[in-house]
């Protein structure tokens, strides 16, 4: 498929639906956790459903193509940023309906930040939703990855989800079809512009998701949360990155971390990123970082872990945009 090419006819559409809420070029650096990716052709900070929905409709009926941004902590962005229409996802009302028998369900937008939802939640005395308020991505993309830490994750808490295809129609989908495993889902199998040429109009687009949820005692969740959070301030680098870059391969081999670590990659530099010299598994921005060093400290990683143990190690965060 060529390549998209931002032209004036597709900025008046876009125009059309979006009017002054449209911008253009907006460096995608500003939208990751990275710090790192270059222009958007067309960028919207998404509020309203019914406009989001519009607005997929539009994309796909002029072939444009189409990439949905959460809070970006699990995408490498190219250098040369993302032909086409990028929309940051601030869908974040939430609403809670007590079930009366100590359960609730919380309906909550996709574009929902899970630390402050998570702490909203929690202050309301409702349990479940703790193992989020570390993870610093949003709903949407928490389900995606099904995100997960201190011994929960998103499968064990969701019941069903809003949808909306590149066609723009509504579909409700029970967690059972989702295909929630380890860092896995239904819409992991597609992204990436490489797989998908139209971006994520490939797949659906979440709008809203449903979690069942225990009655708990407010101030013991805080406190849970609380110590989670110490947790992450002592063992984790605090400097801009994209969490962890590997998943974990599977036994006998140890944690990506400690094989890249006993590989002796921990603080190797490349450009203006860095293997953590805390968490040899996280790489970090030191400041003016480019997509292409962190690439060529993957590939490094890679390479030197399969030489020194054989192991094959996968990366949880995507690469999306116009890499060479
Ligand atoms: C410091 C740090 C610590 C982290 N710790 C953890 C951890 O403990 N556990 C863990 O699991 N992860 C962790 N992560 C990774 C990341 O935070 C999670 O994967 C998070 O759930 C990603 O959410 P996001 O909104 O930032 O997704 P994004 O990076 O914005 O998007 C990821 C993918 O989901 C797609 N997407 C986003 N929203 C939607 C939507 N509404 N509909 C359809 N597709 C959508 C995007 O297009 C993209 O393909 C960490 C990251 C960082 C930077």
């Amino acid at each position: 498929m060529a390549k998209y090419q931002k032209n004036e006819a597709d900025l008046a559409a876009l125009k059309a639906v979006l009017g002054e809420n449209l911008k253009e070029d907006e460096p995608i650096a500003r939208h990751t956790s990275w710090r790192i990716g270059g222009p958007a052709d067309y960028f919207l900070r998404a509020t309203d459903e019914a406009e989001l929905v519009v607005l997929l409709k539009t994309c796909r009926s002029r072939n444009i193509p189409f990439l949905i941004i959460g809070n970006g902590s699990n995408m490498l962005v190219a250098d040369k940023g993302w032909r086409g229409m990028v929309v940051e996802n601030r869908l974040d009302a939430f609403t809670v309906n007590d079930l009366g028998d100590g359960r609730c369900l919380l309906k909550a937008g996709s574009g929902a930040l899970l630390g402050a939802l998570s702490r909203r939640i929690a202050k309301l005395g409702w349990s479940g939703f703790e193992f989020a308020a570390t993870i610093p991505g949003s709903v949407g993309g928490g389900i995606v990855s099904n995100a997960g830490a201190h011994g929960g994750d998103f499968s064990k808490v969701l019941r069903r989800v809003a949808v909306a295809n590149a066609n723009g129609e509504l579909d409700i989908l029970p967690a059972e079809k989702l295909e929630l495993s380890y860092r896995d889902s239904r819409w992991r199998e597609q992204v990436g512009n490489n797989k998908v040429p139209l971006g994520n109009l490939g797949n659906e687009l979440i709008l809203w998701a449903e979690f069942e949820l225990q009655q708990g005692d407010p101030a013991a969740i805080k406190q849970h949360i609380d110590e989670m959070t110490d947790w992450r301030r002592k063992n984790q680098p605090q400097e801009p990155s994209g969490g962890s870059v590997f998943k974990n391969p599977p036994a006998p081999f140890g944690s990506a971390g400690s094989l890249i670590e006993k590989a002796g990659l921990k603080g190797h530099v490349i450009g203006g990123a860095q293997i953590s010299p805390r968490h040899a598994n996280f790489i970090i921005n030191l400041g003016e970082a480019k997509a292409q060093d962190v690439i060529d400290l993957i590939n490094l990683a890679r390479k030197t872990v399969k030489e020194q143990f054989g192991a094959d190690i996968e990366p949880e965060v995507e690469m999306l945009g116009e890499f060479d």
